[in-house]
């Protein structure tokens, strides 16, 4: 059928299998046409079929040559129904991996059940023996406790305080002001159960107790702090919260694995046009401007120029992995540096309807929106009919 994308609000309810195709190919040679990373051998991704996650399992296959099981959340296509991004993705990598004459699985399902955590040991026990690497990726907006059945949605609100500010939407440019009200304690709690430590916490625990996790593995989540702009409603709100968690846990987890030669970080990642991220208020209207300073200081970085680096230079560089005082990996280093804030913080004052054009990059964010789903991708013909159904190969 001809693929044409189709939005409600900020998300696509379609996607491309040749866009998405090209752009995993995308990724896989730009980590193709960098320096080789001496990294894990073994790799497991929780999250792994769009943005940092998909990026992280190219990076450990293509960079570090190692053989990866990705487990994901994603839909196969149905009737006139595309599969999701994330399908596409996975399918495009599984191929090129087994190309490449690397081992590669996809287990689709719940992450936060025991039944994907227990089907995930047993595929790594036959197929792989042991992981060195546990990426841990995942963005929901839902979860599903495996132990109580309660279910706990995550809300992005602010604490205490109501919050207004600039936003835009993507689509028409038109900037207005947005006002969220403050999270209720239940929400705050919600979300701390959905994006926070816990099952991060029992993917490591299930997988030392099973004996698949190799001595000395390393574990990394990511994490966002970002600009006093977005803090009411990112870092000081309710998501922040649940990254405090995650934070604490990659304490606990550092001591728990440091008794085997292991250890656990979080990565604080650049801001950057995902499905999660474009789902936030304020957030897009931010990375616009940032794209466009970044962009002109040449600085600019996506997915996979980010996730290089973390392995290349942090976690599998020369020496000890560097980290910031809280004992946190600083790959938004770049995002953060005075200059470049300083840029944008100018720019936002004066940001309206009438200049969003040109003082940030909202065509570059808008593009990259629709790249997301395989669409505006250079090299992909949209009038021509495509088989929409795809087999992911190597799918357990
Ligand atoms: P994303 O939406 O692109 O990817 C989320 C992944 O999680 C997908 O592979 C999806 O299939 C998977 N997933 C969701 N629910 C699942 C479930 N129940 N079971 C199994 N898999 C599930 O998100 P992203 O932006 O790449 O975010 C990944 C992490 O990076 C998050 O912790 C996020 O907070 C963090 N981060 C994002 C940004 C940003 O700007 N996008 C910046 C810094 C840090």
């Amino acid at each position: 059928m001809i693929i044409q994308p189709k939005t409600r609000g900020f998300i696509c309810t379609t996607a491309h299998p040749e866009g998405c195709a090209s752009q995993v190919q995308r990724q896989i040679e730009y980590v193709k046409g960098k320096p080789a990373i001496k990294g894990p051998r073994n790799v497991l991704v929780v999250g792994a079929s769009t943005g940092y996650g998909l990026a992280s399992r190219i990076v450990a296959a293509f960079g570090s040559g190692a053989n990866t099981v990705g487990v994901y959340f994603d839909k196969a296509a149905e009737g006139s129904r595309t599969a999701t991004a994330g399908w596409y993705n996975s399918a495009a990598f599984e191929a090129a991996a087994s190309e490449a004459g690397l081992k590669s699985y996809s287990i689709v399902g719940d992450a936060f059940s025991d039944e994907i955590k227990a089907k995930t040991i047993d595929l790594i026990r036959t197929e792989l023996g042991q992981i060195d690497l546990v990426v841990y990726s995942v963005a929901s907006p839902r979860r599903t406790h495996p132990k109580t059945g309660e279910v706990f949605s995550s809300v992005i609100k602010p604490l205490g305080e109501t919050y207004t500010n600039k936003t835009v939407n993507f689509h028409t440019g038109e900037v207005s002001q947005a006002t969220i009200e403050p999270a209720t304690e239940d929400e705050l709690r919600q979300t701390i159960a959905v994006m926070g430590g816990e099952d991060w916490q029992m993917w490591i625990d299930e997988l030392q107790k099973a004996g698949v996790l190799a001595e000395g593995a390393t574990t990394v989540a990511y994490s966002y702090i970002g600009p006093e702009i977005t803090h009411a409603v990112y870092r000081e709100g309710t998501i922040g919260a649940a990254k405090n968690d995650l934070e604490a846990t990659a304490g606990r987890l550092h001591k728990q694995l440091s008794a085997a030669g292991g250890r656990a970080y979080v990565s604080v990642n650049k801001a950057l046009v995902t499905q999660s991220s474009s789902a936030i208020p304020v957030v897009p209207l931010y990375i616009s401007a940032l794209y466009k300073v970044m962009k002109e200081k040449g600085l600019h970085e996506g997915c996979i120029e980010q996730m290089y680096r973390l392995f290349s230079e942090r976690l599998y560089g020369q020496g000890e992995t560097l980290v910031d005082e809280k004992g946190l990996i600083r790959i938004d280093d770049w995002e953060m540096r005075p200059e470049i804030q300083n840029e944008v913080a100018k720019a936002w004052e004066q940001l309206t309807t009438e200049n969003v054009y040109e003082l940030t990059d909202l065509e570059g964010y808008r593009r990259e929106f629709f790249q997301l789903f395989g669409f505006e991708t250079d090299g992909i013909n949209y009038e021509a009919d495509v088989n929409q159904e795809v087999e992911i190969p190597n799918l357990r």
